[in-house]
């Protein structure tokens, strides 16, 4: 009898995905969902735009119910898990119309890497960027947009996931709109065609909003052949996997957790590194300061010839 009980439990046990593998699998449907509402938010018209700290700081009404759409959707399904979103919201009623309760099929048939396996809900820690770049999108640069949903365990970035709800808006009629990126550590990163920049070019994207006197020396100092000027982490983590930037570079502060923990996990997952500019690792466990005040240095290949030229002056004016 025992030993049947054991037996029975166990194939359960395996029947079962991972809670890491169900989380991302719902994340990718929220995001889904998520740039469903930045659609229809900007084709309404009223953008509802709010500054925060000032005029390049802004929230719109997208930011707003993107964020309660992915946070209640989340809390929902996994409730101990502990979620940190971007905007500072009031405690609203969150409309049934906002949740999202479907999954990712095709995520749920990988193996979860051994090593994240038996994660609990109150280990993992999502940080949540409802839109990034809005600056972008206030302006109409669509395909700056990006919804970024971060999983962390252990103060890393294990897993994320980044839509882009308007890839593709330029290709005109036929072409389908928007696309998911995800990716878990140990498994890869899909939905997307990974691929290297040109070799022995050094294309540098940066900042276009949020730019500054260090910013642009930093980025002097590394003599690069062209200077790529976009908004948006993960849109700048996009450029990095798909080969249109050999290095992403912000030697200023202003980027926060939530902009920076899904994409280091997509780029870790396919070989590439990020980190602050003087090359310390981020930190995501629930009490990190949000802000990275020391800027942002990654690559997906040659991570020590960008690292090795940053010059002392810019690194002694971030402080981590
Ligand atoms: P950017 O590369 O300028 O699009 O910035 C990437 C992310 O960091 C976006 O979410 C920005 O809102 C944020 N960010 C960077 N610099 C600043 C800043 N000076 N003030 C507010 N947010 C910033
Ligand atoms: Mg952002
Ligand atoms: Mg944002």
């Amino acid at each position: 009898m025992y030993k049947f009980a054991f037996c029975f439990f166990s194939a359960l046990r395996m029947a079962s995905p991972a809670l890491l593998m169900r989380v991302v699998a719902s994340a990718y449907s929220v995001a889904e969902k998520a740039a469903t509402i930045v659609r229809n938010v900007m084709a309404a018209g009223d953008l509802g735009i709010v500054e925060k700290t000032g005029a390049n700081d802004l929230q719109t009404k997208a930011d707003r119910l993107v964020q309660m759409s992915i946070c209640a959707s989340l809390a929902r399904k996994f409730p101990k898990v502990t979620i940190i979103g971007e905007e500072e919201l009031s405690a609203d009623e969150v409309t049934e119309e906002l949740i999202e309760d479907g999954h990712c099929e095709e995520i749920l048939k990988k193996t979860c890497p051994a090593q994240y396996a038996g994660i609990k809900e109150e280990e993992l820690v999502i940080w949540v960027d409802p839109l990034d770049g809005t600056k972008e999108y206030t302006e109409g640069l669509l395909d700056h947009v990006t919804v970024l949903i971060g999983i962390a365990y252990g103060g890393k970035a294990i897993a994320g996931v980044i839509n882009q709800p308007y890839y593709n808006y330029e290709a005109g009629a036929g072409a389908v709109l928007g696309r998911t990126i995800w990716g878990v550590l140990g498994i890869g990163a899909f939905g997307f065609q990974l691929t290297e920049a040109p070799a022995g070019k050094h294309i540098v994207v940066t900042t276009r909003s949020h730019s500054s006197a260090l910013v642009n020396d930093c980025i002097s100092a590394l003599n690069p052949d062209t200077v790529i000027r976009v908004g948006g982490a993960g849109n700048k983590i996009i450029q990095l996997i798909e080969g249109k930037a050999s290095a992403y570079v912000f030697a200023s502060p202003g980027c926060k957790k939530w902009d920076t923990c899904a994409p280091e996990a997509i780029l870790h997952a396919v070989g590439g590194k990020i980190t602050d500019i003087h090359g310390n690792s981020f930190q995501y466990n629930k009490e990190v300061k949000h802000m990275n005040s020391a800027g942002v240095l990654a690559t997906l290949r040659n991570y020590d010839y960008y690292a090795s030229r940053i010059p002392n002056s810019v690194k002694q004016s971030l402080v981590p």
